[in-house]
């Protein structure tokens, strides 16, 4: 600032009569107005991705936040990413998008980390455990806890890079043509439950079914299940469920607040420009909040309409069976985490937050929730 006093420069900003270019050249000897020497940031290159989603076409809530995420890149980077949302089965089958992105077929994709436990048990815990911690919870640990350094590490193996993509709250739990009153009641029911909750279910006697959505409809009205679980009142009366089935059971203890997310081709993702990386966090990020917001809008207006206009009987399970299902919880979990050496390090993180958050949730919410109970 040799030229012009400190005084001076404040007033000339303030004025207009001072621009920032002639200041960021005059304090540091940096022309960074006019700098090239990071060309990827202003070579305006364009970029072209494909996502591949584990979600059907236009799938609400979770197939729309895909399609929002890539509008905002594409706004925020002016253009310069182009990310086109592919439906599952529009350009490879929904649960074939890790394999699409690791291999470079596709540039990005968009699932929930649980769909991947075949290839690594330890995805799960990105995604959802049985009693475990809630949206706010896991976004904390994710976030701020150490869990998206792990989840960074464990793709890595893989060749991709996570990002957390939504939430859907705590979830319902499931559509019952008869009352679960004991833990008899769960003996021998072919229930539709995927990941860790449909192996507490078989611990407790049930036969968990895996159906992919577009069949559960047939499958209960056909008794090939007896029961299924989906998500929640908005997606679950859209389903139709309420039609065939006579109780709505509460709470969805085996997706206590499952995370959403987007996985990136690494190789791809480390060549991208610094800006275009932050716009896609940001982007990212925005849509976390996006898709809670979203799910709690809309379960609270479909609760309504199932409740009001369909009739529906809502049911909890009673605790003695939420109780048991919590030790056969523990049990798979203590199998899974004996076996895998990287589960175990996720699963300590994961537990040690848990109990921490609980321990401040006890004396808040839990206080607060009571003292509103109707
Ligand atoms: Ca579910």
């Amino acid at each position: 600032m040799s030229k012009i006093s400190r005084k001076n420069f404040f007033r000339g900003l303030a004025l207009g009569t001072v621009s920032l270019p002639l200041v960021i050249r005059s304090c540091g000897g940096q022309n960074i107005a006019q700098d090239n020497s990071s060309p990827a940031i202003h070579s305006g290159k364009k970029y072209r991705w494909k996502m591949v989603t584990t979600w059907p076409p236009n799938f609400p809530v979770l197939g729309e936040g895909c399609t929002l995420f890539a509008k905002w890149v594409k706004e925020m980077s002016g253009g310069r990413m182009d990310i086109r949302v592919y439906g599952g089965g529009e350009l490879v089958p929904p649960l074939e998008a890790f394999d699409a992105v690791r291999s470079g077929a596709a540039e990005a994709g968009s699932g929930a980390a649980y769909y991947w436990a075949g290839k690594d048990p330890a995805t799960q815990f990105f995604a959802s455990v049985p009693f475990g911690m809630n949206a706010q919870q896991l976004n904390a640990w994710i976030l701020r806890g150490g869990g998206m350094e792990l989840w960074t590490e464990l793709y890595a193996k893989y060749g991709l890079v996570p990002m957390l993509g939504g939430n859907t709250g705590v979830q319902m739990g499931g559509w019952f043509n008869k009352e679960i009153n004991s833990l008899e009641d769960l003996k021998g029911l072919k229930m539709r439950m995927p990941g860790l909750g449909g192996k507490v279910l078989e611990k407790a006697g049930g036969t968990p079914v895996l159906l992919p959505g577009g069949d559960l409809y047939t499958g209960l009205e056909r008794g090939v299940i007896d029961a299924t679980e989906w998500i929640g009142p908005y997606h679950d009366y859209k389903m139709g469920f309420h039609q065939i089935a006579k109780y709505y059971y509460t709470p969805g203890w085996h997706e206590t607040g499952t995370a959403l997310e987007f996985f990136f081709n690494k190789e791809k993702f480390d060549m991208l420009p610094p800006d275009i990386k932050a716009i896609m966090e940001s982007a990212a990020l925005r849509l976390n909040g996006w898709m809670l917001a979203e799910f709690e809008t809309q379960n609270a207006i479909y609760l309504k309409k199932l409740l009001e206009e369909e009739k529906v009987e809502v049911r909890s399970y009673p605790d003695e069976v939420l109780a048991q299902l919590r030790i056969h919880t523990d049990e798979i979990i203590e199998e899974i985490t004996q076996e895998h050496p990287f589960c175990k390090k996720v699963y300590a993180s994961y537990d040690q937050f848990r109990k921490a958050a609980t321990d401040w949730a006890a004396l808040t919410e839990k206080v607060y929730y009571n003292s509103i109970q109707i």
